[in-house]
């Protein structure tokens, strides 16, 4: 979901599309403008066609914008953090930076969204009965009934119970409230969810190759999504489960070697590399003050011819680009970190003193062994 331009802010959430969402735009206009309004609404220009599809599928994205606006807007009010919503292929994302901390605030979030495309639904309906009452212009009218059609196509997609979607996400609060643990929820609701993307990506090719209908590939294309999203998601969630009630102490590297910032890549190479096992270094400046992070890689980086007269501290990572953790944090908080971090590396400070540095690798070594200190 990377290759996402930024649209901007809309009620001070961030708004981002997928290069993906283009090439939809474009086929929706043209099977809109092509097949569907001449058909329901023939003899009419062309252009009219043109432009009432072009405008039709904005409003469908818009439409689906407002969907993921419900989930963001409804799990800000319930003081979740809200990342940012992505529009793409499939819809949209509203990225959820926080946890969502009860069934009850999951279940509000999840059927935000389904509840504002009902509204929609209804809404597009009543504009096509206006119309008609008055004898508006057809061929809006026709755009009208296809939003209608559209909203409500997203409103039952969604609450399908396949997790990660809407409704598998609501099954999931459901499972959570009865059995009051959210990661056998999560477990139970990723199942179901694979199953409805096996029975999507069988019904698909079924029919792709009973009969022969090219729609086929959407629904394998769309259960394979699903099924991928199920796992990642579950995972993630499951992992979190894990590292519940760990804290930053607990999994971190203690007391890291501080390597001088200011000798020489060779000389640093001479005397930490050949029997250090570290990945990477904190420095610090002549004075013992902390002066950032460097990573072997980037030392085995520097030419040969160069190292003798470059210092280490000219790559390494200054202070304010790293991630920063206490020991008193817990793992689950703090992961997110890594990502904004320019290295994959945290460093644990306690009172101004560095005692200790966190990385993937150490957070891999707690989920294969999950052992809590006795502290
Ligand atoms: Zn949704």
């Amino acid at each position: 979901m990377d290759a996402s331009v930024r649209l901007g802010r809309i009620a001070g959430i961030e708004v981002g599309l997928h290069w993906s969402l283009a090439i939809v735009y474009a086929l929706i206009v043209w099977t809109l403008a092509d097949q569907v309004l001449p058909a329901v609404v023939p003899d009419q220009p062309q252009t009219a066609y043109w432009i009432v599809s072009a405008v039709s599928a904005l409003l469908f994205y818009a439409s689906l914008l407002a969907h993921e606006m419900g989930h963001a807007l409804v799990a800000r009010r319930l003081g979740v953090k809200v990342d940012g919503i992505t529009l793409w292929i499939f819809g949209g994302v509203a990225r959820l930076g926080g946890d969502v901390a009860t069934p009850g605030m999951e279940a509000k979030i999840s059927i935000a969204g389904p509840l504002v495309s009902l509204g929609l639904a209804i809404l597009f309906g009543a504009a096509t009965f206006a119309l008609d009452a008055t004898g508006g212009p057809p061929l809006i009218e026709g755009g009208c009934v296809w939003l209608a059609f559209s909203n409500a196509t997203l409103l039952v997609f969604n609450l399908v119970p396949a997790f990660p979607l809407d409704g598998g996400r609501l099954l999931r609060a459901w499972l959570w409230r009865r059995r009051g643990d959210r990661y056998r929820a999560t477990a139970g609701a990723a199942w179901l969810g694979r199953m409805c993307a096996f029975l999507m990506i069988g019904l698909g090719l079924l029919e792709l190759f009973v009969l022969g209908a090219l729609s086929g590939v959407w629904l394998v294309f769309l259960g394979w999504f699903l099924m991928s999203a199920a796992r990642s998601e579950a995972s993630q969630v499951l992992m979190q489960g894990t590292l519940k009630g760990l804290l930053v102490s607990d999994v971190m590297s203690r007391d890291p070697t501080v390597a001088p910032g200011w000798i020489t890549v060779d000389e640093f190479m001479r005397s930490y590399i050949p029997g250090g096992h570290a990945s990477s270094y904190p420095l610090k400046t002549f004075d013992g003050a902390l002066d950032g992070l460097v990573t072997v890689t980037r030392l085995s980086q520097v030419p040969q011819e160069e190292r003798h007269i470059r210092r280490v501290r000219d790559f390494g990572i200054g202070m304010d680009k790293i991630a920063k953790a206490s020991p008193g944090e817990q793992v689950t908080a703090v992961l997110d970190r890594f990502s904004t971090s320019d290295e994959d590396q945290m460093l644990v400070i306690d009172g101004g003193q560095l005692v200790g540095t966190l990385s993937p690798a150490d957070i891999r070594r707690a989920l294969g062994a999950p052992a809590r200190s006795s502290s």
